[in-house]
């Protein structure tokens, strides 16, 4: 099992479209305070044939948007992941979409469900 298979299992993220790559400790200090984050990173593609808006097959990969999602934490520092989301591009209608995971709703920055059950 790979290292980003031990990552996705600790996390109970099922999505197989992420692919985690590294987790790293950040210890910023702000007004003498210093605080403790992990920092996992991931990146987030998978092959879009056609456009959500004119159903046409002309979507080609355009860049990569980051986006820092905060995950539950398991005994003690908060766990950042920093997702690094494939943006596609339309040919025909000339519009962008981006990547989505179950793992968060649309435009949200943690998701509210892994509170609930705790
Ligand atoms: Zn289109």
């Amino acid at each position: 099992m790979s290292q980003s298979n031990f990552i996705a299992q600790l996390l109970e993220i099922k999505d197989p479209n992420i692919k985690f790559s590294k987790v790293e400790d950040l210890k910023p200090t702000k007004k003498g305070i210093v605080f403790h984050f992990k920092v996992v990173h991931a990146r987030l593609s998978y092959q879009l044939f056609h456009c959500l808006n004119c159903g046409f097959e002309s979507l080609i990969k355009n860049g990569i948007t980051l986006t820092k999602l905060r995950l539950t934490t398991l005994n003690g520092p908060m766990i950042l992941m920093y997702l690094r989301k494939q943006r596609y591009f339309c040919k025909s209608c000339q519009i962008t979409c981006g990547a989505h995971t179950p793992i968060v709703e649309k435009n949200h920055s943690y998701n509210r469900t892994q509170f609930c059950c705790l």
